[in-house]
């Protein structure tokens, strides 16, 4: 009997344990996976719920529930790996042995790696929604919240869903506007990048979008601490942006135990091949979804597409083939604007959001970079897609590669 582990029951792990279950033979395969967490969390949800319109119920369900009969699951932490034995070793000490491995531990936030943000007003005057609970304490403070500074920063890149801070910014200025105290808050989104988003073409459309709404950009930020008394961010290049509320996007890292094994980078994502997926160090383990390197967004939708392509890539490789068809950085993003509309990005590793039409020229129904109430309406509706079709595995009719059938190039880019 071989051995595949894959740890993490998240988005990337979840989907993995179910196509593989079917598609590798039980007598000769054994799945394990391993899973810290007792719930999974359909994270997207957390943006809505920080403004009180998503429930419990419609995002959180039991990790075995989503999981196939012939898949045996472990709770537990992972501490490390020890490599030349293939083990895994969790932190009450258990240890599991696999021939194969696969890496789905995602990336969590990390306050704790900039000075004076996890500390004594984390919970006050300093807030997230990048996990279950910040998003709960969120929902709270902005519930009671007079108005003043509302700063919305981005630690450091990347990070998972790189276009929820952009949302979360937007969704702000729709809220005040509807409890009619927009006058009474000013909005800033504070980025380490030169713009809105990671490129060109998205990123002026984004911003010209925050600009409409009234929300200032101060770009270039590469923070170095935040001052708990003056209730700052500094920079390294000593600009201070003040704020009475900051929603920040910590640092995004992957798990501890990828930095010990040697696999990681100086945030702990597994350095891969862009279109295998398969470990740069150790052609036994692969990284799926969010804790790989790949310059592309972590993103839900990633995860979905590298599992459409990766039970073959594994398979060839067991039988020492090249890939027939490799990942091409392929990610989807619904960007919810407010006021009940939101704009779509199709993208990959080679061609950046273009506007135009999805999936068809023309008649769409899908809008590429352009505010529509249908885009609003797909973002909302992905949630049961999620739980239905994508966890579960089962066919979406959509491709793993990027098409250009409907995208045009702006003139002047
Ligand atoms: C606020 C927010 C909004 C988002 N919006 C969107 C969106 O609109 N569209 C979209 O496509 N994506 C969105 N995403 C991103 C999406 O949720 C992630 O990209 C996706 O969940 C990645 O899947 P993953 O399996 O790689 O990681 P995760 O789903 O995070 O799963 C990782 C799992 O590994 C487990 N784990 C970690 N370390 C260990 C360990 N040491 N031992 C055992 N288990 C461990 C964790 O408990 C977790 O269950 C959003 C994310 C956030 C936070």
């Amino acid at each position: 009997m071989k051995r595949l582990v894959i740890l993490g029951a998240g988005t990337a792990g979840t989907i993995a344990a179910n196509k593989m279950r079917r598609k590798l033979k039980k007598d000769e395969w054994d799945i394990t996976i391993v899973e810290q967490a007792p719930l999974h969390d359909y994270q997207p949800g957390y943006l809505f719920m920080a403004f009180g319109r998503q429930r419990i119920r419609q995002i959180r369900r039991p990790v075995p529930r989503l999981l196939p009969r012939g898949v045996t699951l472990i709770s537990g932490s992972v501490e490390s790996l020890n490599r030349d034995e293939k083990t895994v070793v969790l932190a009450d000490q258990t240890v599991v042995p696999y021939d194969y491995l696969v890496i789905a531990t995602g990336v969590s936030p990390r306050p704790d790696q900039t000075p004076g943000m996890g500390g004594g007003q984390w919970g006050k005057s300093i807030h997230s929604f990048y996990t279950f609970d910040d998003a709960l304490a969120l929902k709270e403070k902005l519930a009671t919240w007079e108005g003043g500074r509302l700063v919305m920063h981005v630690t450091e890149m990347p990070i998972k869903c790189p276009v929820a801070p952009l949302e979360f910014s937007l969704l702000a200025d729709s809220f005040f506007r509807r409890r009619g105290m927009r006058d009474k808050v000013s909005i800033t989104f504070v980025t380490p990048l030169p713009g809105a988003f990671t490129r060109p073409i998205a990123a002026a459309t984004l911003g010209d979008l925050l600009g409409s709404r009234d929300i200032a950009v101060e770009p270039d930020f590469m923070i170095e601490r935040i001052d708990e008394d003056t209730h700052a961010l500094v920079s390294y290049d000593e600009r201070e942006v003040p704020f009475d509320l900051l929603v920040t996007v910590p640092v995004n890292m992957g798990a501890d135990f990828v930095g010990l094994s040697g696999l990681g980078d100086d945030l702990n994502l597994v350095e891969v091949d862009k279109g295998t997926m398969l470990s740069t160090k150790d052609d036994s383990i692969f990284a799926l979804g969010d804790a790989t390197n790949i310059p592309t967004s972590k993103a839900g939708a990633v995860a979905h597409f590298q599992m459409d392509l990766f039970v073959d890539i594994f398979l060839r490789h067991l039988a020492g083939k090249e890939a027939e068809e490799e990942y091409d950085g392929h990610a989807i993003c619904f960007v919810e604007s407010g006021g009940g509309k939101g704009l779509l990005l199709d993208f990959n590793y080679e061609t950046e959001p273009l506007p135009g039409s999805f999936p068809f020229p023309l008649i769409g129904p899908l809008r590429l970079l352009k505010e529509s109430r249908i885009n609003h309406w797909s973002k909302l509706a992905f949630r049961y897609v999620y739980w239905m079709l994508l966890l579960p595995g089962r066919y979406i009719p959509m491709s793993a590669h990027l098409s250009l059938w409907g995208k045009k190039r702006p003139k002047t880019a």
